[in-house]
């Protein structure tokens, strides 16, 4: 049996089980319904539309990002910062307490394989023995019909992930009109999603696991982040050692392990779980399910292979909570904290008011009455909202009293999304609204009207003159 499981590679000899037999069991269930909801999710979210705008769209070109109705542009670096930070930190965090449970059951790349692509192969070419025999069989009518059924639906679901995902950068109604039209019209996009197709198409068809086990950084990652306390899927040694079969003294009872390689049959990357913890292990959970199948038969009680910590396979307890989860935790928490504090004082429109650098007054007229005073100021107003916007200054009643005079040289304008405008502002007032000081405070009001809103915003200005 072990012979068997060693050439468990199949295509090309890779180092990955091409033909892991499939499982039935409560991790099973729960996977397929997580899959099947986040693949639900990434062909959904480009369609659904959230005032009038796709909830997510990525707009290169603009540099304009839309996420579920709220739009941002490049300027709102910080916002990017709190994204990457608070993603980055949750990983880190689950990762020192779960394990690898990011890629078992959210995964792109075990989600395209184990949801869509391995099930799309099982429907055609049947289980995993009748998967292996064709494989090894000589090209006949069944075989060249089957494999061409198998690589002509990869190549459809290549190409609708593919546009699926193109549209996360273009919208899901652009995208379908470049689809419709000639390739020539659009040449940039055609080479692109078809690039993207053929990608797709050799890491999910072909490829599959040996991306986790040769490529992704994040595994090689796993050792510096997790500890003796961090969850993973491991063999109880303990409980089911020694196996059966295995040469033992006499009278030496047997542990619950039958050594029947279920476990191994079933893991998409080829290893056994019995060797210990090993990197190439994507914690899909197949290997618990197969397992507790076996107790179940054997009347033995489950989990020989179960979600559990170094140190509870010791008998020790598992600490949750330390130093380290606490820190992670803590910086995840303060970084969706800053993103969600940036988003809410946030401003559909940005105002900035700088007194203009030459000097900070000019004397207009003197006379016994009175001495006229311009002050000069330039205000950047950005749209940093998805609609058009008209923006006008306008006086306060303190202003109207005070008899002061706006000269906005632009206003009112309208400003497109995602744009700015300088506008240079003069204020002309009497000396006498200072009274015997160099300077008073007034308040300037700026509205902006779009489709949906009209609102206010006031800056606070300070107005001076000769004493
Ligand atoms: S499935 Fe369980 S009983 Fe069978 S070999 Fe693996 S650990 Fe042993
Ligand atoms: S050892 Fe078990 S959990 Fe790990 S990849 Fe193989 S089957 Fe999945």
């Amino acid at each position: 049996m072990a012979d068997s499981i060693h050439k468990l590679s199949g295509e090309g000899g890779l180092c990955i089980n091409h033909y892991p037999m499939a499982v039935h069991g409560f991790f099973r269930r729960y996977r397929t319904i997580s899959q099947w909801l986040l693949i639900a999710i990434f062909f959904l979210l480009p369609c659904i539309k959230i005032n009038g705008l796709p909830a997510i769209l990525i707009n290169l070109p603009d540099r304009r990002f839309t996420f579920f109705g709220l739009s941002f542009w490049s300027h709102d670096t910080p916002l990017l910062f709190f994204i990457i930070a608070g993603f980055s930190l949750g990983l880190l965090f689950i990762t020192s307490v779960w394990g690898r449970v990011w890629c078992g059951w959210a995964c792109p790349q075990t989600i395209g394989i184990d949801g869509i692509f391995r099930w799309i192969e099982t429907l055609v070419e049947g289980n995993y023995i009748a998967r292996k025999k064709l494989q090894a069989a000589p090209f006949d009518k069944e075989k060249i019909v089957k494999k061409a059924i198998k690589w002509s639906l990869f190549f459809f679901i290549s190409a609708l992930v593919s546009h699926t995902f193109y549209a996360y950068f273009t919208g899901a109604g652009i995208l379908a009109s470049m689809a419709l039209s000639s390739p020539s019209e659009n040449l940039t996009t055609f080479y692109i999603v078809n690039a993207t197709t053929l990608i797709i198409l050799f890491n999910f068809g072909w490829f599959k696991e040996q991306l986790c086990t040769i490529i992704c950084p994040y595994g090689r990652l796993q050792s510096v982040l997790m500890d003796e306390d961090s969850l993973v899927v491991a063999y109880d040694e303990n409980r089911g050692e020694p196996r059966k079969g295995k040469k033992r003294s006499s009278g030496e009872e047997t542990g619950d392990c039958i050594d029947c390689y279920k476990c191994v049959v079933v893991c998409p990357t080829g290893i056994d779980i019995r060797r210990g913890i090993q990197m190439e292990c994507i914690a899909c959970t197949s290997c618990i399910d197969a397992c507790d199948e076996v107790m179940r038969i054997t009347k033995k009680p489950e989990g020989l292979i179960r979600y559990e910590s170094e140190n509870g396979l010791k008998g020790e307890k598992t600490i949750f909570w330390k130093m380290k989860t606490s820190i992670y935790f803590g910086l995840t928490l303060l970084s969706f904290l800053g993103l969600f504090l940036y988003v809410i004082n946030r401003s559909e429109l940005d105002i900035t008011v700088l007194r203009a650098h030459e000097n900070p007054y000019q004397v207009l007229s003197t006379s016994e009455e009175e001495t006229l005073i311009a002050n000069h100021f330039t205000l950047n107003l950005k749209n940093q909202s998805s609609q058009e916007m008209e923006v006008d200054i306008i006086r306060t009643g303190e202003m109207e009293n005070s008899e002061i005079e706006i000269i906005a040289s632009t206003l009112p304008g309208i400003i497109p999304p995602g744009e700015a405008i300088k506008n240079h502002v003069f204020i002309k007032f009497s000396k006498s609204v200072l009274g015997k000081k160099r300077s008073r405070y007034f308040k300037l009001q700026i509205i902006a009207k779009s489709e949906s809103i009209t609102k206010k915003y006031i800056k606070e200005i300070s107005l001076v003159g000769p004493i």
